[in-house]
């Protein structure tokens, strides 16, 4: 038999942990042959809302769940896991400021940071989807001394899924036929989906569009603001779609990106396209044995860099906050 991979998952009884634990119970992360034992880390009081969850994750008797393991001590749940999915944080309230909102989190993501750092597999990859993500992230990895920083890398998956399924409508083709979209900066409202590089069936996918005004004017605000529209329409938040991205991060940061492809992710800038070292910022990156980095080489014009400045000046600006808060 095989040992099972250990995946644990924060705010597993949240709306993102509704969906995203089914999904992994079936193999989406690992497959069908790969047995996977869950951790579930939440907050003392929905502890009991968890074990409803995982009543019915018992129920589908899905043949690839070796076990689960609940708790609310990231000590214990953090326990030789090979990958963490950081799904629970703490939402903006009424009237609260950006710096409330970073100490709430640094609250969280701080001491989940020391606890994989003490108690993690020596593989962990961790994945923060919490928001705000890639600040987050970057308090989590601050705290991981042991852990190299390339473990760490926060979503911007659904943002670039977003952007593929915006620009295979405009020009209808199908999602297959776009690769090498790239998503830059903060997941925030200041992030760049940029066209520039992206291409559709082989062909640049901005000359496809030939059209800067939808671009610079449609595009990138459907993009960034998708989330807002998706809670106008629903009356909830994107919870399976972001799950599901959370899949896309973690499973190609195992299988890799194809051949004449790359993905988005955000991870620890090396200075690269001047995004300023030390930030977690989103890049085009490839994958390959379980590895990113960053693609060099990619030309880029006033347009791209004005919007690229303007997120990482934004990710500054909250790394700035959490050293001010001495939660890095
Ligand atoms: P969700 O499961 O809907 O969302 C969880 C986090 O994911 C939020 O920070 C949310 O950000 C973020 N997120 C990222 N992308 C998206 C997206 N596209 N759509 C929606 N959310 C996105 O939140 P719930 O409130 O339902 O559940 C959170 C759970 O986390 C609760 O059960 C809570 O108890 C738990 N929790 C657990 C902690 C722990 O394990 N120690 C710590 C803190 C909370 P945004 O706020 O911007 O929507």
């Amino acid at each position: 038999t095989t040992t099972p991979v250990k995946v644990a998952v924060t705010g597993a009884a949240g709306q993102i942990g509704y969906s995203l634990l089914f999904r992994l119970a079936s193999g989406a992360l690992l497959g069908p042959d790969t047995p996977i034992q869950l951790r579930l880390l939440e907050i003392t009081p929905a502890l009991k809302t968890l074990e409803g969850v995982v009543m019915e994750l018992d129920d589908c008797a899905f043949p690839t769940l070796a076990g689960v393991e609940i708790g609310d001590d990231p000590n214990v749940i953090f326990d030789g896991v090979n990958h963490a999915l950081l799904v629970g944080a703490r939402p903006r309230g009424p009237g609260m400021e950006r710096g409330d909102l970073l100490e709430a989190n640094g609250g969280i993501f701080a001491p989940q940071g020391k606890a994989l750092n003490a108690h993690a597999a020596s593989d962990v990859r961790v994945t923060i989807t919490g928001n705000p993500a890639n600040t987050n992230a970057l308090i989590a990895m601050s705290n991981a001394p042991d852990i190299p920083t390339e473990r760490f890398s926060a979503l911007t998956r659904l943002d670039h899924n977003r952007a593929i399924s915006q620009l295979a409508a405009k020009l209808g083709v199908p999602v297959t036929e776009i690769k090498k979209m790239t998503i830059w900066g903060n997941h925030s409202a200041t992030q760049y989906p940029d066209l520039f590089h992206a291409e559709v069936g082989g062909r640049n996918a901005a000359e496809a569009v030939g059209d800067q005004d939808w671009l610079a004017n449609t595009f990138i605000p459907t993009v960034a603001k998708r989330g807002a529209a998706i809670i106008e329409a629903r009356g909830s938040s994107s919870a399976a779609s972001a799950a599901s991205a959370t899949i896309d991060h973690a499973r190609t940061w195992i299988d890799g990106t194809a051949e004449g492809d790359w993905t988005s992710m955000s991870v620890l800038s090396d200075g690269s396209y001047g995004v300023p070292e030390g930030l977690i910022s989103s890049f085009p990156v490839t994958v390959s044995d379980g590895q990113w980095s960053i693609v060099q080489g990619l030309e880029i014009d006033d347009f791209s860099r004005a919007k690229i400045d303007a997120s990482t000046a934004e990710l500054a600006e909250e790394r700035e906050a959490v050293k001010g808060l001495g939660l890095i």
